[in-house]
């Protein structure tokens, strides 16, 4: 892409150019950060409204029945399941990606440790969402067990080893964007007798996942980045069928029970992916991840994710080289890689001292990225809705932001508590 012109010809060849339509999204807004909260579909606020008015206000407890309310979990579980090479009944969704979190690490430890007392460990990165591992440290404190953590991903292989229950990753690293093989990664897990557990908060709907393919036992995942489910949309979990039943998860509640509604004394978990659910739904939020779910799912007709990833890769390395020749001597490096097959659907540049004021200096220009401590700026490129055009307009907002140095503005100096 070497001209605002030729960004312009591919978006008019580009066959996903149509699912943009499916967004509302602000005239002007430049959004790459759909990676951390998506963009509101159309189709959500009129759901929303028709479940809190009628659903609601007039069905009112009827609706549990009527409205298919305790169905939710488990149908939008099914939709999910289609973008991450699962089969039907294997995943629901619900809780939050931490809360889920905990209930297949619980499982997997339980699972791993049932034949081989002595596996003690759990093995993860330290640059892993500090979530999962404030769960795991937690988790592990809880039952005398060890959370053991690589400095770099060429040191897991050595990790996994006879003491090793469970590998516990993130698919695509949060701050990097660097993806790992989940497959050869699993099969190495497998082969030193340990589980494999993977985290798609940054992989569900951007990046084409294998989980029965690959051989993963447990996954989780995140409703509200590239599902689009809304700010703390439910998340989402995924039990390999061989392990549904080994196990209760410790989060025992009675959504979770065999027959809920028989009030009965002891806990019988219920068959299969269910008995991980906990609590009752949040009804509101989950029709509001469903829009967003469908959203992913509309891109099936045009090639769905290996079509989204192809675009999404075109993206990513476009802004990258763009920003590399166009904005080269500001001081941005590359913290993404430079290799496809390692790359999500984000590209990262790193600066030793600004980058927290670069990013709020080219927000305040209607180009949203974020910035994450010590030394990221983050800019995630969701293909569903996102245009090469795009690509080139941010570029020249960052080229133009730098070479005025309007980052140097004290407004863009002030720590906000989200960044
Ligand atoms: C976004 C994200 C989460 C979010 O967890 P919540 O429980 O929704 O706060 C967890 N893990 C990873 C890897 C993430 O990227």
């Amino acid at each position: 892409m070497k001209t605002r012109d030729e960004a312009l010809a591919l978006d008019a060849a580009d066959p996903l150019a149509p699912l943009r339509d499916q967004f509302t999204i602000p005239e002007g807004l430049i959004y790459l950060d759909g990676n951390s909260l998506g963009v509101m579909p159309k189709a959500t606020a009129a759901r929303v409204q028709q479940v809190v008015t009628q659903e609601w206000g007039t069905g009112l407890i009827g609706s549990w029945n009527s409205a298919g309310w305790m169905e939710l979990a488990p149908r939008i579980g099914d939709k999910i399941a289609r973008l991450v090479g699962a089969g039907a009944g294997e995943c629901v969704a619900a809780d939050s990606t931490s809360v889920n979190l905990f209930k297949v690490l619980s499982a997997a430890l339980s699972i791993a440790r049932a034949d081989a007392p002595q596996r003690t460990r759990i093995v993860s990165e330290r640059s892993n969402f500090p979530t999962d591992l404030y769960i795991a440290e937690a988790l592990a404190a809880e039952r005398g067990l060890q959370l053991v953590l690589a400095d770099t991903p060429e040191a897991l292989p050595a990790l996994l080893d006879e003491r090793c229950a469970v590998l516990m990753l993130t698919h695509v690293n949060y701050r990097t964007g660097r993806m790992h093989d989940m497959a050869a990664l699993s099969q190495a897990a497998h082969a030193a007798g340990a589980l494999a557990l993977w985290d798609l908060a940054h992989s569900a709907g951007a990046v084409p996942v294998d989980l029965r393919g690959s051989g993963a036992d447990f996954a989780i995942g995140c409703g509200y980045k590239y599902l689009n489910g809304g700010p703390g949309a439910p998340a989402f979990v995924w039990v390999a069928p061989k392990h549904a039943e080994r196990f209760w998860q410790p989060l025992a509640g009675w959504m979770g029970h065999a027959a809920p509604f028989e009030f009965t004394e002891g806990y019988r978990p219920a068959p299969g992916i269910r008995r991980y659910l906990c609590g009752t739904p949040a009804v509101l939020s989950l029709a509001a991840l469903e829009c967003g779910v469908d959203t992913v799912l509309a891109a099936e007709p045009h090639g769905g994710l290996p079509a989204l990833r192809a675009k999404s890769l075109a993206l990513t390395r476009a802004f990258t080289d763009l920003v590399e020749t166009h904005c080269a001597g500001f001081g941005l490096t590359l913290a993404s890689p430079r290799d496809d097959a390692q790359r999500g659907s984000q590209v990262c540049f790193a600066h030793p001292t600004h980058g927290y004021a670069m990013v709020q200096a080219l927000i305040a220009r209607g180009v949203v990225g974020d910035f994450r401590a010590p030394d990221i700026l983050r800019f995630g490129f969701t293909p569903l809705y996102l245009r090469h055009v795009d690509v080139w307009d941010a570029v020249e907002h960052l080229r133009q932001m730098l070479q005025r140095e309007e980052w140097r503005e004290a407004r863009f100096n002030q720590r906000a508590a989200v960044t």
